[in-house]
């Protein structure tokens, strides 16, 4: 049988062995008697898998003492609504939120915004992360939002080059969606960070939030009680019922990052699979990107064939071989390979050898 890999940019590819011990467990939890979907969130059974799941998921992203990790529900595009209405609560009417706008998610988050505040572009490019030197920041603004990584442009921020900076008196909220756990993080320069879950944690159905504790209680009145991050925070996640299964699937990819290596294995892992593909694309003339290489996604690559008209066969193509899921997302055309972190180095050479193959052919 064909080997099949799987580049979707999300719900993605999931480590085989979190599949396979999920499988194992589903009837019965460990001598529970219980599926895990079956258990009461509050019983001893389920706390103790979200403890782990919480424990484990600190200690990847070495979050500090002070920062609350939510595990909560609706995805990354309600955050764009749940963040100011959390954030917004003690700030003058007719606040301003400063955006920096990379692409298309960070596009949809501004407009969000709009609906509960003034809204500045501090930065604009769909190829590039602006230099954080040209920033247009509005003194006193709210916060300042930008997703680190790009799922659909594929436009990631270069964190070993320092960016972002923190700025002195400034919150950043970072959407991380498609990036977390894939590179090392400093927590600490962030007041907010957010991600669905459905790229490198788990399941679609949870959103992880890590926010900073001074960050809580700041909610408007009209921000709905389910979606208050004190409340949640205050109550563990469960002031109103958690995903619950989800955040299981999550706490068994935890477990096996560890084993793995952690974040910063996952990490050496994703630089070795995206050089191995950006080799490829730059060493043919049959194929194009269009990101500055400082600024190049390690996880969500988008390519071009320069003869469009060849893009269904291409797919065909690599359908016939087992590789999955390549059409680029319908607003910018082309193809899109996603190589999360239970993306195996051999998924990549599948595809970098398929993309010499194919080009071979014209
Ligand atoms: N932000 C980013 C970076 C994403 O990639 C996505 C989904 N692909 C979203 C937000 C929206 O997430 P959801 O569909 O879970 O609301």
């Amino acid at each position: 049988m064909t080997h099949i890999y799987n580049f979707s940019a999300g719900p993605a590819v999931l480590p085989k062995e979190v599949l396979a011990q999920a499988a194992a467990e589903m009837l019965d939890w460990h001598g529970s008697g219980m599926s895990v979907m079956e258990m009461s969130h509050r019983g001893p059974e389920f706390m103790s898998i979200y403890k782990a799941a919480e424990r484990d998921l600190r200690e990847l992203l070495a979050v500090p003492d002070n920062y609350k990790i939510l595990f909560m529900q609706g995805g990354g595009l309600s955050q764009n609504a749940l963040i100011p209405l959390n954030l917004l609560g003690h700030k003058p009417e007719g606040a301003t939120i400063d955006f920096i706008h990379t692409g298309s998610w960070s596009g949809k988050s501004s407009k969000e915004a709009a609906r509960y505040a003034k809204v500045n572009i501090a930065a604009s490019s769909t190829t590039s992360v602006p230099p954080q030197s040209e920033w247009k920041l509005t003194p006193g603004a709210a916060y300042l939002h930008m997703c680190t990584n790009e799922t659909i442009d594929g436009v990631e921020y270069d964190f070993d080059a320092g960016v972002p900076a923190a700025v002195d008196g400034v919150t950043l909220v970072a959407d991380m969606s498609s990036h977390i756990l894939s590179r090392r993080i400093d927590v600490s320069k962030y007041g907010v960070i957010f991600a669905g879950a459905q790229k490198n944690i788990g399941p679609a159905g949870v959103t992880i939030v890590i926010i900073r504790d001074d960050l809580l209680g700041k909610a408007l009145p009209i921000c709905p009680s389910a979606f208050d991050f004190k409340l949640v925070a205050d109550n563990e996640s469960m002031y109103n019922t958690p995903p619950t299964y989800g955040i299981y699937i999550a706490g068994l990819v935890f477990q096996w990052l560890k084993q793995q290596g952690g974040v910063a294995e996952m990490e050496r892992r994703a630089i070795a699979k995206a050089q191995l593909l950006y080799n490829a694309l730059d060493a043919s003339d049959f194929y194009e990107t269009r990101v500055a290489p400082a600024n190049r996604s390690r996880m969500n690559v988008p390519f071009y064939l320069k003869d469009e008209s060849r893009n269904e066969a291409f797919l065909a193509g690599a359908k016939a071989r087992g590789l999955l899921q390549l059409k680029g997302h319908k607003s910018v055309g082309g193809m899109r390979a996603s190589i999360y972190n239970a993306m195996p180095i051999e998924g990549v050479q599948a595809l970098v050898d398929y993309l010499n193959e194919f080009a071979g052919q014209k």
